[in-house]
């Protein structure tokens, strides 16, 4: 009997998922994998809430895979010795998974490559969470791209040309899993985090859900709507792109349908708030292949000779990043994005702009500092993306522009929350 492996890891669910997908095309028996990766969970990068919600949605994958007669076998370890050892001890013929384009994830997953090639054992790796991956958007001479202008004019004419296909799973061929069978998942607390109740709920239906009301309306006022802190106008599907409950493929394809559906324009659907949208999906893309092409940019800028000067370290620039950190700065804006960031895991993405850019400009403080803080506290800490972001608030990335990308936060205040509502709502709930 053939037999693969799927491992799981930033790709929590069971629709449009390629790895998944083939293995049930091509094996007769699929063991799903999850591995707790205790060295990245020791280091503490991540916070209890960006953790808490990666088990709710492993919770639901669990559910999910059983249903379709899948028992998801998750282990507590080191990656690099559980993925082969599961494979020995099952006599898997592949493991497959979806890749990864994280510096560290791309060695972790080379060494694992390299055992289970000792053992016979077949390796298959698929694009998932990415729409086009680093390889995928070249320069005219084969470089990454820098400025984020030519890189989105070529992704676009790529999706116009070849939109990458959905993966489509074949119908289960076996009975549910009995739920007495499923062995419960560790708890935050059994691995070593605070147990908190994340402010954005896991899980695949809970992507599905909050992408069709979105796309019911707030898409189509986007342009407007996405620079009101205050109203909920955005998608708020960034924790589920990071841990992927949702395929970002299907989401452009389903955020494009939305066009051409008759109802929707009859609705007043608005092409440009729609490919506005997806824009902030083709810079995720972006970043994500700055970091893939130039790792050096995490933990350094990308342009060393573009830092300004900062602050020195000591007594006065730990007590300013004290106050950034608990939202005191004096600044409404700026505070209450902090307090939204502290207290739910998320934080608006005009109000991170202006609280990136109040670290690194006016407090002249080390923009690593706040990119490290973002990462623990984010539910969607995502490094490509908050490394290419807080770069591109400090003027430190591929297109800096030292001189302007000041953003004042009063004025900012005045200009995105006119009438105090954001500021007002954050201190309400302090
Ligand atoms: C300093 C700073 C740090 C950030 N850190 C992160 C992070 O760790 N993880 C993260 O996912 N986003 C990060 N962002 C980007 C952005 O703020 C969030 O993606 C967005 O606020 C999420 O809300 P949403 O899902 O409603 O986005 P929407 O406005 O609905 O956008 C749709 C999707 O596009 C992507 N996206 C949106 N804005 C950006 C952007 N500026 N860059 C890249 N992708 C984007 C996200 O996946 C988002 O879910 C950061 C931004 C700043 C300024």
């Amino acid at each position: 009997m053939s037999r693969a492996i799927v491992w799981f890891r930033r790709d929590l669910r069971v629709q449009d998922h390629p790895a998944l997908a083939n293995a049930l095309r091509d094996y007769e028996e699929v063991i799903p994998l999850f591995v707790f990766d205790e060295p990245l969970l020791r280091s503490q990068v991540f916070g209890a809430g960006c953790v808490r919600f990666m088990l709710d949605c492993l919770a639901e994958l669990q559910r999910s895979l059983a249903g379709s007669g899948l028992s998801l076998r998750w282990r507590h370890g080191d990656p690099l010795e559980d993925v082969p050892k599961l494979a020995r001890d099952m006599r898997a013929d592949a493991v497959l998974w979806n890749r990864d384009y994280d510096p560290v994830a791309v060695e972790r997953d080379h060494l694992v490559m390299r055992a289970l090639a000792k053992q016979g054992v077949a390796v298959r790796t698929f694009k998932d969470h990415m729409v086009f991956e680093p390889d995928e958007i070249r320069t005219a001479d084969g470089g990454g791209f820098q400025r984020y202008g030519a890189y989105r004019a070529k992704w676009w004419a790529k999706w116009r040309a070849a939109a990458p296909e959905s993966a489509t799973l074949s119908p289960s061929r076996q009975s549910a899993v009995p739920s007495k069978e499923i062995k419960p998942l560790p708890s935050a607390s059994d691995l070593g985090y605070q147990t908190i109740v994340p402010a954005i709920p896991g899980g695949e239906r809970q992507a599905l859900a909050r992408l069709r009301l979105f796309l019911d309306g707030p898409i189509h006022r986007y342009g407007i709507g996405r620079n009101r802190p205050a109203q909920d106008e955005t998608s708020v599907l960034s924790p589920h792109f990071r841990f992927g409950t949702l395929s970002p493929r299907s989401a452009v394809r389903q955020a494009l349908r939305t066009l051409s559906d008759r109802d929707s324009q009859r609705n007043g659907a608005s092409r440009s708030d729609v490919v506005t949208w997806i824009d902030e999906l083709v810079w995720r893309d972006f970043f994500h292949q700055v970091l893939a092409n130039h790792p050096h940019v995490a933990g350094e800028p990308f342009r060393a000779a573009a830092v300004a000067p900062r602050r020195p370290d000591g007594p006065e620039a730990r007590w300013l990043f004290q106050a950034w950190r608990e939202g005191r700065t004096g600044y409404p804006l700026v505070d209450a994005g902090m307090r939204q960031l502290n207290q739910t895991g998320w934080m608006h993405n005009r109000v991170r702009m202006v609280a990136a850019s109040f670290l690194a400009k006016d407090l002249r403080l080390d923009w690593r500092w706040g990119e490290r803080y973002f990462m623990n506290r984010l539910l969607d800490a995502d490094l490509a993306v908050n490394n290419g972001n807080w770069q591109w608030c400090a003027s430190t990335g591929t297109d800096a522009m030292p001189g302007y990308r000041i953003f004042n936060p009063a004025l900012q205040g005045k200009k995105f929350d006119p009438a105090g509502e954001y500021v007002a709502e954050a201190a309400r709930t302090a």
